[in-house]
């Protein structure tokens, strides 16, 4: 332990605080988005450096993607795919302790926006590889990198763009490693467990509108499209949907029920999760469908009665339960509201076993050895739905050993965003033990 790669491990930090540096906030809109391209071309400056060749693809004007590919020893197998989005979600500086474009290295950690969504993995990854290819290590698989633009906005102008239009690029690759996943919770000292994303819960997210009778506001009513759409929408938001256990989240209860010695009623998860901290969040959420209403529009003027009211309601629902989420919602929606797609995704599962897996957990072990690695399905949604299109197997394996008391979980997409450097430093190592034996 404690040895691995020493140019990784003592850069790792610096590539993390140059990366932020470079601000790539992502509006949803090319038009406020910048920094992509920035960053693109300085991750190329970074590879060429030491001799690695990379191509940038653009989708739109800035909206910059980059792939490389790193020859293995053995040609005979696929090749392995990591990815990492570029982009970050906007960050208000009057918030944070640091300025979130800071980059700044303070008590131990890289702070800043990205610092673990996900520019911590887009670091790790590249400072191994340049250690690679100052000391001539060659992986056994060819290993295609590809560091995306527009993850936060969905893809659609990034990984999604790349799997539909330059598919070639990624051929043949049956597997690919990326966020949310391979971090620990600290169930005592000599015992960790670190989840591995297995799955992803599917997009569903829909725009409701009620129709009714306009009118003046002082006259008595009947049919008011306020009403009708605050009814579907209060049903939708309190009605908690049943419980359902998916194969991981099967796996995940199991390890935790032996981890912490208890037992957990499977009707009633939430009591015994939430020892887990603020991460049982979201773990909570991958054991149902869920529906949380976000938006509302109606009216423009205090004495009339509008004609149409919408809302737009955040669904997830679980690999498997597509069908049945869309008869719960016509359950709770009801009559006389229409119902369209914004966003529709499909969820993503796959297996914790196989080579591949062995070697996440033997890695991780050998770095920790209180280690006890274990699948979990993540509520979001991340780029592994593009390139499961592809047909790969996607996992969330950006390994970082955490403190016990870093409440992770929040820092996502949050305010002091930050990682620990002894955590990256983790991290390499441990993607150096795996990537030298995929
Ligand atoms: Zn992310």
């Amino acid at each position: 332990m404690e040895r691995g790669p020493e140019q990784a491990q003592s850069e790792v930090a610096e590539l993390l605080g140059e990366l932020i540096r470079i601000d790539t906030t992502n509006t949803g809109d090319t038009s406020t988005s910048a920094g992509e391209r920035a960053a693109a071309e300085w991750v190329a400056g970074k590879l060429d450096e030491v001799g690695i060749g990379s191509q940038i693809l653009e989708s739109e004007r800035g909206r910059a993607s980059l792939v490389a590919r790193i020859p293995g020893t053995d040609g005979s197998r696929p090749p392995l795919l990591v990815h990492g989005h570029l982009d970050v979600v906007p960050a208000d500086p009057a918030e944070w302790s640091v300025h979130p474009f800071s980059g700044e290295e303070r008590d131990g950690y890289v702070w800043g926006r990205g610092a673990v969504d996900m520019k911590d993995m887009d670091a790790m990854v590249l400072a191994l590889v340049r250690d690679w290819a100052r000391t001539g290590v060659r992986p056994p698989r060819d290993i295609v990198l590809a560091f995306v633009a527009d993850e936060e906005a969905g893809g659609k102008l990034g990984a999604r763009w790349l799997v539909d239009e330059h598919p070639d690029l990624f051929a043949d690759c049956t597997e690919a490693i990326s966020e949310v996943g391979g971090f620990s919770i600290t169930v005592r000292d000599d015992l960790r467990l670190y989840l591995v994303q297995t799955a992803e819960k599917g997009l569903a997210w829909m725009r409701l509108t009620a129709g009714g009778k306009p009118g003046h506001g002082s006259f008595v009513h009947d049919d008011n499209a306020v009403i009708r759409l605050c009814q579907a929408v209060a049903r939708l938001g309190s009605t908690r949907l049943p419980t359902v256990l998916t194969p991981p989240m099967r796996q995940f209860l199991a390890a935790v029920e032996d981890a912490y010695g208890i037992e957990i009623d499977p009707d009633q998860p939430e009591e015994a999760l939430a020892r887990l901290g603020s991460i049982s969040r979201m773990i909570g959420a991958a054991l149902r469908n869920t529906a949380n209403p976000t938006m509302l529009d109606a009216g423009y003027k205090t004495n009339v009665i509008p004609g149409t009211a919408s809302a737009t309601v955040d669904g997830r629902f679980l690999h498997g339960q597509e069908e049945e989420f869309e008869r719960q919602l016509a359950g709770l929606i009801g009559e006389g509201i229409q119902r369209e797609w914004i966003v529709h995704d499909q969820a993503v599962e796959t297996t914790f076993d196989g080579p591949l897996v062995d070697l996440m957990v033997s890695a991780l072990k050998a770095e920790d050895d209180g280690a006890r690695p274990v699948p979990f399905t993540m509520s979001g949604g991340t780029d592994a739905k593009s390139f499961e299109r592809l047909g790969m197997r996607c996992f969330g394996f950006s390994p970082l050993r955490l403190p016990a008391d870093l409440d992770f979980a929040s820092l996502f997409h949050g305010i002091d965003e930050r990682v620990p450097v002894e955590s990256l430093r983790f991290g390499v190592r441990v993607l150096d033990r795996f990537l030298r034996g995929a």
